[in-house]
């Protein structure tokens, strides 16, 4: 198997995906950027490079991810569902496929440290995970508060080596951390930043996307067996940055059939004050390196953003959904953490599966929209559980 970049994906020669996208970094910055797109472009011409990533994926990650149907969901929503199965990953969620492939780009590039930000932990937790692999050096910000939230994971990253650094500014959240790894960067331009999705300035959008791809590639050819049609009606999946999303749409773009659904978190509903649903209240701007619907007060300050989840808690999305959902290709559903709960309760009890918070949106929204009989939809099980059980229990109790 290789991987292919597909044409209306790129962004032109600045990183712009239409109106959105681009690399506003510190000038400082610029020669670093430089040097990833190169050493991206470069790998992506390497048979060398896919043939050192598709193996480790494969061999280390546990890909291919099954494509499980659902006959339950199938009954109780009236159409076709499947579940793309990205908790079944090493280290628990599709986070390792990015950090993976960008290790493997650090290397080329000789480096020998890494710097990451983390918002449940499980970026963080596939950036030691690969590090510890590839032996480099590993620091991880991570917000104070979500340090709290996601205790379990925050040990796992320890405990592979890598450090943890709490960030104390802001809400204490993944847009802290993100800010704080960047002024490290600046600070240590000699250290690879490896984001974990697909945010951040170009060419990262990118790099995260193509890495990420695997998942739609890898659903193709299951639906293909499965069903004798490589093309599902419906794809839905939940969007932080919106790296899973970006995975699971990839090779889908092109294809007009296909609906493109992207579920945001409501929080405690939209119009609440407490929401992460960036698409539907942001507004362009500019925020860690690229322009991006971004939540924002009226002269421009980054609205803290609130979801159940860590992983949905982020005030922008990456500049390639931004587009996508501007020229309607995209559709965006939002989920309010109470909906997530029980979709997580449910499918829990039904199917034995526990998913990870952020993934009971994507499972929450086929309450949300239309489905008949002969549609045949994917829902992208981003992530595992495990590290949720505390929020589960008390709530279930
Ligand atoms: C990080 C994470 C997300 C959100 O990040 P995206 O880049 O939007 O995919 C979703 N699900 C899980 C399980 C995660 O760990």
């Amino acid at each position: 198997m290789k991987l292919e970049h597909i044409k209306s994906l790129s962004p032109d020669e600045l990183g712009f995906y239409g109106d959105f996208g681009g690399a506003f970094i510190p000038e400082l910055l610029d020669p670093n950027v430089r040097a990833l797109k190169e050493a991206f472009n470069d790998a992506f011409e390497d048979s060398d490079f896919q043939e050192a990533y598709i193996p480790l994926l494969k061999q280390y990650v546990g890909r291919p991810t099954p494509l499980y149907f659902s006959e339950k969901l199938s009954r109780t929503h009236g159409a076709n569902i499947y579940l793309k199965r990205e908790d079944l990953n090493h280290t628990g969620s599709h986070k390792i496929n990015n950090a993976i492939g960008q290790i493997l780009l650090a290397k080329r590039m000789d480096k020998t440290r890494i710097i990451a930000e983390t918002g449940a932990g499980q970026h963080g937790v596939a950036t030691a995970t690969a590090c510890a692999l590839m032996g480099m050096e590993c620091t991880v910000f991570m917000g104070a508060n979500d340090i709290a939230r996601q205790a379990p994971n925050v040990q796992r990253m320890r405990y592979l080596g890598a450090e943890v650094v709490a960030v104390e500014s802001g809400s204490q959240t993944l847009k802290d951390a993100t800010n704080e790894a960047i002024r490290q960067w600046i600070n240590h331009p000699d250290a690879y930043y490896l984001i974990g999705s697909v945010v951040g300035p170009d060419p990262y959008p990118t790099i995260v996307a193509y890495f990420q791809s695997i998942i739609s590639r890898e659903i193709r050819d299951q639906l293909m067996e499965e069903t004798g049609t490589s093309s599902p009606t419906k794809i839905v999946a939940c969007v932080g940055g919106g790296s899973n999303a970006a995975g699971a749409f990839y090779h889908f773009y092109e294809e007009s059939n296909v609906d493109l659904i992207a579920v945001e978190a409501a929080g405690q509903g939209l119009n609440s004050g407490k929401s992460a649903a960036t698409s539907v209240l942001g507004k362009p701007g500019i925020l860690h390196g690229s322009k991006t619907l971004l939540m924002q007060t009226g002269d421009g300050q980054v609205v803290e953003p609130h979801s159940i989840s860590a992983g949905l808690d982020y005030p922008g999305i990456g500049p390639l959904h931004a587009h996508s959902i501007s020229i309607g290709r995209t559709q965006v559903v939002t989920i309010t953490d109470s909906e997530a709960l029980e979709a997580a309760g449910e499918l829990s009890r039904n199917e034995g599966i526990i998913p990870a918070l952020e993934s009971a949106h994507a499972l929450a929204a086929l309450n949300k929209i239309e489905l008949n009989k002969d549609d045949v939809v994917v829902v992208n099980l981003s992530g595992r559980g495990d590290k949720d059980m505390s929020t589960y229990e008390n709530y279930t109790l």
